[in-house]
């Protein structure tokens, strides 16, 4: 068993690599943003302000969360699509920051990873949500290259959208900065040079020689 946290800023290639580090080492993947988008799309859809802290909360804590098939149910209904749109994310970092949000959403982003291991994405896994993983990465890309990224991911090409996401993309690490933390003993990894089947190469083998290490630390334990 092996459990991963993945950071960093938004656009960076988290999803990708965590999804496929997942798959390698055959343990869930856990989008800690994933939560935080589908309760932001419970509170627009309640009708609170996304500014109010314990009127969103509320709506967290009633908010059903799941997974099927790899996309996001909200209350049963799929929402894959709805938390990725414009609304969701122009959103989600008011709805975050508020401690009561993120208090409702704790529990349920580490359900199971005890049990069954996992590799949790997000902006605090290292530091909040698994701060005991055998491994921690902080992935970085400078601006562009991060909205180029977005930009080929959603399929924009219109010119000047890079443009559009880089400034985007600063506003929401603006937004972030709170809740973004670097774990102390995080690996800080640089993917701007790098293809995605590069990343994950990196990281499967950083993943298999801490699970490696840490086997050894428990057979010393005994
Ligand atoms: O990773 P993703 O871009 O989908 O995350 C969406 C938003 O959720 C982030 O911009 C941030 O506001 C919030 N988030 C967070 N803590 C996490 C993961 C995401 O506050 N661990």
């Amino acid at each position: 068993m092996i459990v991963v946290a993945i950071d960093g800023p938004g656009g960076v290639g988290k999803s990708t690599a965590a999804r496929g580090l997942a798959r390698r080492l055959d343990v869930p993947h856990v989008d800690t943003g994933a939560f935080y988008r589908a309760a932001t799309l419970a509170v627009l859809r309640a009708g609170v302000d996304p500014a109010d802290g314990p009127g969103s909360a509320e709506v967290a804590r009633r908010a059903v969360i799941g997974w099927r098939a790899g996309r996001a149910l909200l209350d049963g209904e799929d929402v894959e699509d709805a938390i990725r749109g414009p609304e969701v994310t122009a959103n989600v970092s008011a709805v975050s920051a508020h401690p009561e949000v993120r208090a409702a959403l704790l529990e349920r982003q580490r359900a199971g990873v005890r049990e069954r291991g996992g590799v949790v994405e997000g902006r605090d896994a290292g530091t909040v949500v698994v701060p005991d993983a055998d491994l921690k990465v902080w992935l970085t890309a400078a601006p562009a290259e991060r909205a180029r990224r977005r930009a080929g991911q959603l399929g924009r090409t219109a010119p000047g959208e890079v443009e559009r996401l880089t400034a985007e993309l600063a506003a929401r690490d603006d937004a972030d900065a709170a809740q973004m933390a670097r774990a102390r003993d995080a690996v800080v990894m640089a993917t701007d040079e790098l293809e995605a089947s590069q990343v994950l190469d990196r990281l499967e083998a950083m993943a298999r020689s801490a699970r490696e290490a840490s086997g050894r630390r428990e057979e010393a334990r005994g």
